[in-house]
């Protein structure tokens, strides 16, 4: 799965070939390709987050593996900073995070698994309870265990995938001994369409948010993810759950993006070489030179994360990557461990076999190339690096 990792503290500092050097030197002789995780700006956005949300609480969601980035190194930085409840998808993700810190809140977002109670109770783990069968089970395990056990009630505004139909809030509130015997921590529910402000949904899923707390006894409440948590306080509530936001995504259309890069992706360059007008490159014969073009193929693909449907096959412009300064366009197929660049015109001691090519990083970023593919940066990231190096570092 992942190759080591290493840490490194960098000074302070302006310094950007000194910072390059540092990076480098953790960077193995066999590395193709390198995911660099700046836990800095990780925390710096968290932060934000936690100023942005006023007196509400800033929890951080960071399912599937912290959306790829790795649940321990980004967990154990974000507890660093201040966050004491998360949010992760997943049992066997909850258990592994409760490995990093004993006191942490964690909130399992699949529900309660049935006959897995103990499994959650046992590591202190709270489940997002959806419906009444699950808020039942809960409840026994907690009175054949004498303990009234934490857990969210997720009740659904609309988006109708997970959490108590509006009708089911009804019988749960006519229903005190299921309300009794185990402790309401959180009401909780999730937007459809937080990430476009103006969508109706939202003040409509708030509105009966606001209906179905009312049937149930007194608890925190939470509805934002992180489009929701720049909805403003109407949308806070008691806790805001960002995921996306932390890891430097962009949560919101229409606005520019306030929040810090978080990941680089770079991959050496294999083989550079000369293409003759007229010729082909990559797969599908899809791209022909209409020049002589200076080729670079780099050691990165589609099996390491980096989107087929990114292929440039035609002359609209396609992704760019970046050698030092020098903007250098995807031409070709995306294959399966390798991408075509046309470094024609960069000087051949920075577009030579080894160099380092940025495919990903603040000048192209996780969005940018994600628009082209259709797509949305949620994908990218949790798709990224399974092969790759991975470096954390902790730069301002
Ligand atoms: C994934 C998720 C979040 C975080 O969403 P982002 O858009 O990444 O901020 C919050 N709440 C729930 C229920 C989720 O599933």
């Amino acid at each position: 799965m992942r190759t080591a990792t290493e840490r490194v503290t960098m000074q302070q500092s302006d310094d950007v070939a000194a910072r390059t050097d540092a990076r480098q030197a953790l960077v193995p002789a066999d590395a193709r390709a390198v995911l660099t995780i700046n836990l800095a700006a990780l925390r710096a956005n968290w932060a934000t987050l936690n100023r942005k949300s006023g007196a509400a609480e800033c929890a951080g969601v960071i399912k599937a593996d912290a959306y790829g980035l790795g649940l321990d190194e980004i967990g154990t930085a974000l507890r660093d900073e201040g966050c004491k409840t998360f949010f992760v998808a997943t049992l066997a993700e909850a258990r592994r995070l409760r490995g990093i810190d004993p006191s942490i809140v964690i909130y399992v977002l699949d529900g309660l698994l049935p006959g897995a109670a103990p499994h959650y109770a046992g590591y202190d783990l709270r489940p997002c309870l959806g419906s009444l069968d699950e808020i039942a089970e809960w409840t026994a395990y907690g009175r054949m265990k004498g303990a009234k056990l934490p857990a969210a009630v997720h009740v659904d505004t609309g988006i109708n995938r997970l959490g108590l139909p509006a009708a089911d809030v009804e019988r749960l509130a006519a229903a005190p001994d299921l309300l009794a015997d185990f402790s309401c921590s959180l009401v909780m529910s999730h937007l459809a369409c937080a990430d476009e402000a103006a969508h109706k949904m939202n003040l409509a899923q708030r509105t009966l948010f606001d209906v179905l707390r009312a049937k149930l006894p007194p608890a925190p409440a939470s509805l934002a993810n992180s489009a929701g948590t720049f909805l403003g306080p109407d949308f806070q509530y008691d806790l805001v759950r960002p995921g996306i936001a932390l890891f430097g995504g962009r949560a919101f259309v229409g606005e520019a993006n306030p929040m810090q890069w978080v990941v680089e992706l770079r991959a050496r360059i294999l083989q550079v070489r000369d293409v003759p007008e007229g010729d082909t490159v990559g797969y599908g014969a899809s791209y022909r030179c209409d020049r002589p073009t200076k080729v670079a193929t780099i050691a990165c693909g589609y099996a390491d994360g980096f989107l087929r449907a990114i292929s440039r096959v035609d002359r609209t412009a396609g992704a760019v990557g970046f050698i030092g300064p020098h903007a250098v366009p995807v031409i070709g197929r995306v294959s399966m461990d390798l991408i075509t660049l046309d470094v024609t015109g960069v000087p051949p001691t920075l577009a030579r076999r080894g160099a380092w090519v940025e495919v990903l990083g603040s000048r192209t970023t996780i969005d940018d190339l994600t628009d082209r593919a259709g797509t949305i940066g949620y994908e990218l990231l949790t798709r990224l690096g399974r092969r790759v190096h991975r470096v954390y570092v902790d730069e301002d």
